[in-house]
């Protein structure tokens, strides 16, 4: 499956915000927003006021690199988020929001969602019971997702299990059983990303 494999920083600093791809380090006064807070590339430190237009590609830009996701899903998640009931910037975020690797990360089982997803494809986690390891696949309601049993007396499993989580409402986890649960769809006001997905409608509108 297609990823960007490119340097994480240079992303944030295309962006002028913290994206958190690299984990421990984002945390840290080694990250490259704190020390240089400005665009990659001979003309970065050159400000240039941007168009509506490039103010809708930032933001849809912003959400696919914290997500993970290239041009093609994105697209095809929006297709999704648009012909589903309701707002259809908040239903793309929710569809983010709810993918595997998403979940893994919120739940503190890795510290970003990179990790989330390497994790994944490489078959510590179970969703009911049942192995997944596909990143991009979408969490429901009541749905328990936990590390494979063999896995679970990993020194790195071990580790994340010791480190407190901020676990937004819609999971509830449970470090010791190493598992966590999806208790409701996420809504807005719990997804806390630097995101304005309006833009990011308007742009796929157009
Ligand atoms: Fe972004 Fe993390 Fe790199 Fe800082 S350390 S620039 S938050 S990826």
């Amino acid at each position: 499956m297609a990823r960007y494999t490119g340097p994480s920083c240079k992303l944030c600093r295309r962006e002028g915000v913290k994206l958190y791809l690299k984990g421990d380090r984002c945390y840290t006064d080694k990250c490259a927003i704190t020390r240089r807070n400005y665009a990659p590339g001979q003309h970065g430190q050159n400000k240039k006021k941007l168009t509506n237009y490039g103010l809708q590609l930032r933001e849809k830009q912003k959400a696919k690199r914290i997500y993970g996701v290239l041009e093609t899903q994105f697209r095809a998640y929006y297709e999704e988020a648009d012909r589903q009931k309701g707002i259809t910037g908040e239903n793309l975020l929710r569809i983010l929001e709810t993918r595997l690797d998403n979940v893994v990360f919120r739940l503190g089982f890795a510290s970003s969602r990179v990790e989330a997803r390497q994790l994944v494809r490489h078959n510590h986690f179970t969703v009911n019971g049942q192995r997944v390891n596909i990143p991009s696949y979408q969490v429901s309601v009541g749905d328990v997702i936990a590390v494979k049993e063999k896995s679970r007396t990993s020194n790195k499993f071990k580790a994340l299990a010791e480190v407190a989580t901020n676990v937004p409402k819609w999971l509830v986890t449970d470090k010791d059983k190493m598992e966590g649960k999806v208790v409701a769809l996420p809504q807005r006001e719990d997804i806390e990303i630097p995101v304005n997905e309006t833009l990011i409608v308007e742009l796929y509108s157009k």
